[in-house]
Formats: C-alpha cells, sequence, structure tokens
C-alpha cells in the first residue's frame, strides 16, 4: 500500500561547499527526491494522507488538475494505480489531445491508465468553482478531488513530516514554491528560532496568503528573485548551474522548481546574505521527472539540454 513509501529513510547531505569556493556555511540538502522517481518529494508528502481519507471515505476514483509537465499529474497517475483507485486527470490546453505520446508526462499518465480530459485554457481558470466540480461529478461520477498542485489541509500536514531531526540544527530551512503547500507544512514544522525562505518559481510571492491560511506563524519569507522570469521559465545560465551542481555533488535539480531554489541559495551565499557560520537545511522537493519534458523544449530551441 502508500505506507510502504513511508518507511523509507529520507537521507540528508551534507554538501561540501569549498566546490563552489563558499566558506564559513553549511548546507544541508534532504533528498526527498529519492523516495520514487514520480511521486516523488513534496508530492509523495501531500498525497500520502489524501489516498488514506480517499480510502476511507470509500472512494474509487481520484480527478485532480494540472498542465501537461505536472510533477502533480504523474504523481497522481502513478500513485493511483499503485494504490487501486481509478484516475482521472483535467489537463490545461486542449491543443494537447492529440500530442499525448510526445509529451513524456501526459504519455506516462495514461500508460498507468490516467483518463485525460482536455479542457481550454479558459474553462481552466474555473476549476475551483463548485459548479464546473458539479459537471464534472455529473460526467465522470463520484471522485475525490485533489486541488491543482495537490495543496489542501491533509497535505500540508503531511509536508510537516518533511522536516526531520537533521534540520534541528538549522537556522534556514530552504524550499522551491508552487501553490505554497509545502512550505505551510514546513512553516507550521519550523521551531522560532527557524527561518523558512522559500523561492517562487512563479512572478510574484502571492503564495504568503495561501501559507496564512494554514499558520498564524511569520518567521517566512518568499523571495520571486529567482524565478528566472516565471514559471517553466530558463536561461542558459541555470541549464549551466544545473549541470554544474550535479557534476560536483551527483545531486539532480529540476529546472522548474528545485534547480531555481538552488541557484537563488548558492547566490544568497556567495553575497553573505545568511548569518555567517549559519547552517542551512533546503529540501529538495523532487521534480526530477519534469527535465525529460524540458529537455524536449530545449532540443527545439537547439539550447544546451540538462545532463
Ligand atoms: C510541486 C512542486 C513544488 C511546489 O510545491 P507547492 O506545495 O505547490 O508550493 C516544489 N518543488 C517541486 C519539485 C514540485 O514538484
Amino acid at each position: 500500500m502508500f505506507n510502504s513509501f513511508s518507511e523509507i529513510a529520507v537521507p540528508t547531505t551534507q554538501i561540501d561547499l569549498s566546490l563552489f569556493n563558499i566558506d564559513n556555511y553549511q548546507l544541508l540538502i534532504k533528498r526527498e527526491d529519492l523516495i520514487h522517481p514520480f511521486v516523488s518529494g513534496n508530492k509523495f508528502r501531500k498525497l500520502k494522507y489524501n489516498l488514506q481519507a480517499a480510502q476511507e471515505q470509500g472512494h474509487k476514483t481520484l480527478l485532480t488538475f494540472g498542465g501537461a509537465f505536472s510533477n502533480h499529474i504523474a504523481a497522481v497517475a502513478v500513485a493511483g494505480k499503485k494504490v487501486g483507485f481509478k484516475t482521472i486527470g483535467v489537463i490545461r490546453g486542449e491543443e494537447l489531445k492529440g500530442k499525448i505520446d510526445a509529451n513524456p508526462t501526459l504519455s506516462l499518465a495514461k500508460k498507468c491508465g490516467m483518463q485525460l480530459h482536455f479542457i481550454s485554457r479558459e474553462d481552466y481558470k474555473n476549476r475551483a468553482a463548485e459548479e464546473f466540480i458539479k459537471s464534472l461529478q455529473n460526467q465522470f461520477g463520484a471522485f475525490y478531488l485533489l486541488p491543482e498542485g495537490g495543496t489542501n489541509n491533509l497535505a500540508v500536514i503531511g509536508c510537516e513530516e518533511i522536516i526531520n531531526e537533521p534540520a534541528n540544527s538549522a537556522q534556514y530551512i530552504c524550499t522551491a514554491v508552487g501553490t505554497g503547500g509545502t512550505m505551510a507544512g514546513l512553516v507550521k514544522a519550523s521551531n522560532e528560532n527557524q527561518f523558512v525562505l522559500g523561492f517562487s518559481a512563479l512572478k510574484g510571492t502571492f503564495q504568503t496568503s495561501e501559507i496564512l491560511k494554514y499558520t498564524s506563524k511569520s518567521n517566512f519569507k518568499i523571495t520571486d528573485d529567482y524565478c528566472f522570469g516565471g514559471y517553466g521559465k530558463i536561461d542558459l545560465e541555470l541549464i549551466r548551474f544545473i549541470n554544474e551542481f550535479k557534476e560536483k555533488t551527483e545531486i539532480p535539480l529540476d529546472p522548474i522548481y528545485t534547480g531555481k531554489m538552488m541557484y537563488g541559495i548558492m547566490d544568497l551565499l556567495k553575497r553573505r546574505q545568511f548569518t555567517e557560520n549559519s547552517c542551512i537545511f533546503a529540501v529538495h522537493t523532487g521534480g526530477l521527472q519534469g527535465i525529460a519534458g524540458m529537455n524536449q523544449k530545449l532540443k527545439k530551441k537547439n539550447l544546451p539540454l540538462i545532463e
């Protein structure tokens, strides 16, 4: 069952910062990416208690939303198959309907038996509206609803479990931020001497208000200084950084989330923006399944690939 995942002890690695000409700091990386190639990192944490609840409520089907390269869609498809749920993915963009096999995330989802339902970008904006959910129920029957990105109360509780003993010695806890659900869990699990720093994968820091729905703590901040122009956007410098980081540390990073976070952490370390001699606990939230899709785009543009 899904519980078998949680028996995996996720290692925390200390990075040799001298490889990056940085001294006087400690950097720990929690390797949540190692949980599973597709149900990885925070997506596993977010699904854990939701799948349990769906089972307890007698549901047979999971329905969720996502874009064409969504780590959440991949995780729901693979986890659903493993646990024995039927899965339905409502995908943004009707134009993708005929292109499933050319897209690594969607073809994986299809292979796992996920029923893919493509809707226009216009309709997708209504994804949280009650009326729209009702129309999906009329079409597909009863389902357990997982919101886009998987963030809800149970997801945040699951993400609190990312913080474990090695984090105790850290003054900073860092994560990549999409909807803010993962960061909400980290803030809740942090202690008052710790500061949680979120690196937004998209323009803006609107996730702050999402986080405040789950906690009244204020020991956190989100920056979009390292979003590289927006969601899914990358440039040569980021590609080079991701490849260099892997070469030096043997840790792969994804281009949408963890690559941007780590670029940001390294930049802040070099500019000595963290308290001197402090320890930084960075969460590798996974997402490595997104590399294949990004490399397809890079290849078309004749740019270097992520190795
Ligand atoms: C989805 C995702 C995030 C963002 O998580 P939120 O809880 O939505 O903020 C961060 N990193 C990776 C690798 C992800 O797949």
